[in-house]
């Protein structure tokens, strides 16, 4: 049984020797975008074109290198909003994005700096509700 237009073996030479993406190879061979995909993926070949949704650059990565170690603390280099909150996205603080990387969950409420370091972000300073209502539970 014979693939409708181009066989494996003249697909993959094309990815081999032009990497176009699914559709365009499937065009000009006569084949499927998904026979195409599928060669490719045989192949071993990344997918081409990627994914609509792009693989981010880690979420670690991107927050440490926009950080500068004082001390113990840790500030931001990025962006910030007028009063000087720092941002890491459209979407969050870097103090809500600090505290998940510290703790793997989201924070509680507003983050605060805990630490006497002004818009500190290292994750280990800052407090959700949960952890301010948790310490002002233990007894003095
Ligand atoms: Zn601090």
């Amino acid at each position: 049984m014979k693939e409708k237009g181009a066989s494996w073996e003249k697909v993959a030479h094309h990815l081999v020797n032009d990497n176009a993406s699914d559709v365009e190879l499937a065009d000009r061979l006569e084949s499927t975008p998904q026979f195409v995909a599928r060669v490719r993926a045989d192949l071993g070949m990344a997918k081409f074109p990627r994914p609509l949704k792009p693989q981010m650059q880690p979420v670690a990565e991107v927050f440490a290198a926009h950080t500068v170690a004082v001390g113990d603390h840790l500030q931001w280099s990025g962006r910030t909003t007028r009063d000087g909150t720092p941002v890491f996205s459209n979407l969050e603080t870097a103090y809500r994005v600090a505290f998940r990387l510290e703790h793997g969950q989201e924070p509680q409420g507003l983050v605060r700096v805990a630490c006497t370091f002004p818009r500190c972000v290292r994750g280990a300073h800052l407090t959700d509700r949960v952890m301010r209502e948790a310490r002002r539970e233990v007894p003095a």
